[in-house]
């Protein structure tokens, strides 16, 4: 992290100023970047230091913020001449980061194989908590003070306004009361407003006894369950595993109130999208205020602040994505991890880790609970539970009592919709229905944008990305094609680039935008709305839609993956998978069957959740893929022994360990011949295998050729040493060249 110069001026303010002396005493330092390794400081006399706190320190030819680490990392014994050690130039007025913390960060560095200086600064990720808050100043009235002689209307709108005795910043202040700041100015140089600093807002406390809720049967068991590993004081893992409805989140809030009780912290984690307004209106509800929020969203200072008040205690529920299991708690007591199915735990570049299994990792550490709640729990998780690692904690059926929605399968090799259309008859015929009876309908269909690909008609010509092996992909709202790699897009064309025939082009395949098309042309009556992540601005703007949804106006909504998560629609009650198959074709991923399945069964999940009869269609090409029969008669034992017996046989998660290896460079030649070097030097191990070096499935991204490997091994092997090893035999990895490493991958594209 870089400061600006003013920056470190105001940081030495706060401090007071450079110390002088050197004390000889030399302290490790981490700093936030690509290193494995501290470095020693020279500590100025009478700066008192503790492992984990922030120093600025002379770093090449800047001055940078590092951490104060317990134990010097690194080749060891290598003596450094005293004449070139440095000084530490002051310790920053930030809350130190607690020591489980930099253990936490050694373990993540170890499992993941990232620099240890990467996954700190990971941790750092709110600039502004390192930068001196600079006090708010407003006005407020100054009780007594005679009237100036020269008064205005405007002058005395704003005294009238002020004698309520509140501050307000000088803009609020002449907004209210329609005069310009010059007014308020004016005001406190005749003394009737003073200026004060305004106080920090503090952030609400959570009650754990705010509401009581009455529970079923076996809620009240689930409750038991929760609040007995919380009191526990140690750690475990319990896997909360009941369908969409059937009270999940309202059992986990009783263990989080379990937390607060005894006085620690909670962290609820949960896929970026499902953050809606509807989760943090539940919260609000059960613990009569909102919670802390952490997303990748929030504008800088607010960071800067939660993450300060995370350090304090003085947040105590965070209800966050995946990042927010790295900010720094005080006192942490569980974790939830909400859908922890989901894909999205998963970050996929620079750190690579999988914040599901680190918040596992975290509850051993701190030794509390960890939760995992899911609808459709991942094949780790459930075989987890069957060894007995973790609990399974089964709450069966909705909390209303109404019934799963019955799924029928159409099959388009024989119902197919018209030509040019997407929707087969008996699914516009039930959407009709849903319309009459003044319901919602939902239509999913996980692909963005209005056609996956654009070609001529006269030579067949696809349009493809400069830069990626990928088709672009029309978007007709924007007018544009786009690349969903790397961003690169241009103006629909009207003639075919490569033979100019004009008007040639035509949109091949479906996305959302050309299903919606079809919606408004069947339906001209009904209200839509179109959920993609790339037609909405933001979190704010996407909180409002769900919002509408769930006040019932829209009929009919069509929507990609954003629609598959959390979200509670009470009028929903046909759900149309317009594509079953999508996630089906992703050849050499282990996890394609499961994440089909999950979407599948979350999407459909999604109908009848008030009232009894919901219903659920699947388009397919293959309704007899043990995928969809699974979905289709709602077996879930069936397909998870089939998965699980499929997983166990072939040595792939979680009886089995495996590590992608991407090569990638800007010359074809290159990226593949150090990927054969790699291949080459791959250590001998009986156990191991390496496959590949192969192209990648999208051999080029952005311009850079991508080369893969795949290294598995068996779960009791340390995959790990395997690898550092095998990296410390690699030539030096130079110019444009990269090799990343991505232990458990989740992505084989
Ligand atoms: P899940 O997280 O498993 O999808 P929720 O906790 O969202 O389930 O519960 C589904 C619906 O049922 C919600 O509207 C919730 O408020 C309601 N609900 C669940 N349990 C209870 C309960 N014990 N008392 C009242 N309402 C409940
Ligand atoms: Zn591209």
């Amino acid at each position: 992290m870089q400061l600006a110069a003013n920056t470190v001026e105001s940081l030495l303010d706060l401090t007071g100023g450079e110390a002088k002396g050197v004390s000889g005493e030399l302290a490790p330092v981490l700093m936030p970047v690509a290193l494995d390794q501290t470095y020693d400081y020279l500590v100025p006399e009478g700066l008192e230091l503790e492992p984990g706190c922030f120093v600025l320190v002379p770093f090449g030819p800047q001055q940078r913020i590092g951490v104060i680490w317990d134990k010097s990392l690194g080749e060891p014994g290598k003596p450094v001449d005293p004449r070139k050690l440095k000084t530490i130039i002051t310790r920053l007025d930030v809350p130190p980061l607690p020591v489980l913390t930099l253990r936490f960060a050694e373990w993540i560095a170890k499992y993941t194989l990232a620099d240890l200086g990467m996954v700190v600064r990971m941790m750092m990720s709110a600039q502004a908590a390192f930068e001196p808050v600079k006090p708010r100043f407003g006005v407020a009235a100054v009780p007594g003070a005679p009237l100036p002689p020269r008064m205005t209307p405007e002058r005395a709108r704003a005294v009238q306004i002020a004698s309520d005795g509140l501050i307000r910043a000088k803009s609020t202040l002449a907004m209210e009361a329609a005069c310009t700041s010059g007014v308020v100015d004016g005001l406190v140089k005749a003394g009737v407003l003073v200026e004060v600093a305004i106080p920090e807002k503090r952030f609400g406390q959570p009650q754990p006894r705010h509401m009581t809720v009455e529970f079923s049967d076996h809620q009240e068991q689930a409750v038991m369950a929760l609040r007995s590993a919380v009191d526990a004081d140690a750690f475990s893992t319990t896997l909360l595993d009941g369908v969409t409805g059937s009270g999940k989140t309202e059992v986990y809030f009783e263990a989080v109130a379990q937390a607060l009780e005894r006085g620690g912290q909670a962290v609820i984690l949960l896929p970026e999208i499902a953050l809606t307004s509807q989760f943090l209106g539940r919260f609000e509800k059960r613990f009569g205020c909102r919670p802390v929020e952490w997303h990748s969203a929030l504008a800088g200072p607010e960071r800067g602040r939660i993450w300060k008040a995370v350090a304090t205690g003085e947040a105590r529920v965070v209800v966050g994505a995946r990042s927010a299991l790295f900010l720094p708690y005080a006192d942490l007591r569980m974790i939830v991890v909400d859908e922890e199915h989901d894909a999205g735990y998963k970050q996929d570049d620079r750190v690579h880790y999988q914040a599901r299994d680190m918040a596992v990792v975290r509850g051993s550490l701190g030794k509390f609970p960890v939760v995992l709640a899911s609808a459709t729990p991942s094949i780790e998780s459930h075989v987890n539970a069957r060894t007995g690692r973790y609990r399974h904690v089964i709450l069966p059926g909705r909390f209303s009592g109404s019934e799963l929605p019955e799924i029928t399968a159409i099959d388009l090799r024989r119902e197919q919709p018209d030509k040019g259309r997407w929707l087969a008859p008996r699914l516009v015929e039930a959407i009709t229905e849903t319309m009459a009876k003044r319901q919602q309908s939902l239509l999913f269909l996980n692909r963005r944008g209005y056609a996956p690909l654009t070609l001529c008609r006269v030579c067949g010509e696809r349009v493809k990305c400069p830069q990626c092996t990928a088709w672009l992909v029309e978007h007709r709202f924007r007018k544009r094609l786009n690349c969903h790699h790397c961003g690169f897009s241009l103006p629909i064309p009207d003639k075919c680039q490569k033979c100019g025939a004009e008007g040639s082009m035509v949109a091949c395949g479906p996305g959302v935008e050309r299903v919606a098309e079809e919606v408004a042309e069947r339906f001209p009556e009904a209200r839509l709305a179109l959920l993609s992540s790339d037609l909405i601005p933001g979190l704010v703007e996407m909180r409002e839609i769900i919002h509408k949804i769930e006040a019932g106006e829209a009929d009919i909504i069509i929507g990609t993956q954003i629609v598959a998560k959390g979200h509670h629609f009470p009028d929903l009650q046909l759900v149309g998978i317009v594509d079953g198959d999508l996630g089906l074709a992703q050849g050499a991923d282990p996890r394609a069957g499961e994440r089909t399945f999950q979407l599948l069964h979350q999407v459909t999940g999604r109908a009848g959740r008030s009232f009894a009869e919901g219903r659920g269609f699947i388009q397919t090409h293959m309704p007899e893929h043990p995928v969809m029969a699974a979905i289709i008669s709602g077996d879930r034992e069936a397909f998870l022994e089939r998965e699980i017996a499929m997983r166990q046989m072939g040595n792939l998660p979680p009886y089995g360990r495996l590590a992608a290896l991407v090569v990638s460079h800007r010359e074809k030649e290159i990226a593949e011949g150090f990927a054969r070097e790699v291949a080459r030097r791959a250590p001998p191990a009986a156990r191991i295998e390496v496959l590949g070096p192969a192209e990648a499935p999208i051999a080029v991204v952005r311009g850079r050729h991508r080369w893969r490997l795949l290294v598995k091994a068996p779960r009791e092997q340390d995959i790990q040493a395997y690898l550092r090893a095998w990296m410390d035999e690699l030539p030096d990895i130079k110019g444009d060249l990269r090799l990343s490493v991505d232990i458990d991958p989740y992505s084989f594209l």
